[in-house]
């Protein structure tokens, strides 16, 4: 008899993810209850993570109530485990100020004010609830007490031990979550709203250097025969990099489909693998993730020089071996799932 597994944090947000996307924010909150009454958590813990994500759903359905219950059980999650429900209590907070109880979403957050200055994460959640209930004035006055108070701490070396890396991150959660709260308000930007413009902007190009870095090696392919031998040999692998053929091939037209709109052009293209290749290396580097290795075969082919380019040209053979022209193949594939 089939058993349902039990879910890891990742497949968590996994299944919140696709509930999002397909529009069922209703269903996946109450398929993520079910998780935690049913006890199908990996690590019990996690308990805190698919109740915040449930959460998080119900907000996106507009169902306030609901999800004020969710956030009720995920604080409570939290007091179980021992850990702060700090931000939940922001979260908290943001839904009490829509819901027209003003007085109690003040009294959560007054007591987390002490937080803006210690804890990255609390400058655009208390921020977003204080807006939400139409105090961008009072998030204002905060938010610019706190610079104040946080500059003291910044580190006067560019050599950041631990505390100075802090110091540096919690300012630059509020020097930003500021210069949004202003925007809100309509207010000319001052000298620090510049700072928090060019920190945004070095952000934005640190991010986009990490997603370059991730996209543009090459990407593993596996043929439809070689898909097949895969499911054999490894069939975890086929199932993570599946389940199907044709959502292998989707999932690789979309990779390099965003690759190309990130204006990353360092991508190195398509390396058709051997199930059975990669299968003896699995069983040759022990107890080294599949991931890993499988990363490693993909840079090995390529430096055979194996690469497939991309894109065809649109009347060209696709790009999959299926023998059809790459427009009426894999080119549709990629839109698919939007
Ligand atoms: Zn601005
Ligand atoms: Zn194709």
């Amino acid at each position: 008899m089939p058993v349902a597994s039990a879910l890891s944090a990742d497949e968590l947000d996994q299944l919140a993810e696709e509930a999002a996307e397909r529009g069922e924010p209703t269903a996946g909150a109450a398929e993520l209850v079910a998780v935690v009454d049913e006890g199908r958590l990996a690590d019990p813990q996690d308990d805190v993570i698919a109740l915040g994500l449930a959460a998080e759903l119900l907000f996106q359905a507009e169902d306030l109530a609901g999800s004020l219950a969710l956030t009720d059980r995920t604080a409570d999650a939290h007091r179980a485990h021992g850990s702060a429900p700090d931000l939940v209590l922001m979260f908290r907070a943001r839904l009490l100020f829509l819901l027209d109880r003003a007085d109690e979403a003040m009294a959560e957050l007054t007591p987390l004010r002490p937080l803006l200055t210690s804890d990255p994460d609390a400058a655009a959640e208390i921020a977003e609830a204080l807006v939400a209930g139409g105090r961008g004035d009072t998030a204002h006055e905060w938010l610019t007490s706190a610079v104040d108070e946080a500059r003291a701490a910044l580190p006067e070396t560019d050599e950041l031990d631990e505390a100075g890396e802090l110091a540096t991150e919690i300012m630059y959660a509020l020097v930003t979550a500021r210069h949004a709260v202003r925007h809100e308000l309509g207010l000319p930007h001052d000298s620090l709203d510049e700072m928090a413009e060019e920190l945004e902007a070095a952000a934005e190009e640190e991010h986009r250097a990490e997603l370059t870095a991730a996209l543009s090696g090459p990407v593993l392919f596996f043929t439809a025969t070689e898909f097949d031998r895969l499911a054999e040999r490894l069939p975890d692998v086929a199932e993570s990099c599946g389940p199907t053929w044709d959502d292998h091939r989707a999932d690789i037209e979309r990779i390099l489909a965003m690759v190309v709109e990130a204006g990353i052009t360092t991508a190195r293209g398509i390396v058709p693998g051997s199930a059975d290749e990669l299968a003896a290396l699995v069983a040759g580097r022990g107890d080294d993730p599949v991931d890993d290795v499988a990363y490693d075969y993909a840079e090995e082919l390529a430096d055979r020089g194996v690469g497939v380019p991309w894109p065809p040209a649109r009347n060209d053979a696709c790009w999959c071996g299926s023998g059809a022209k790459y427009k009426k193949c894999c080119l549709p594939r990629s839109r698919q799932g939007d």
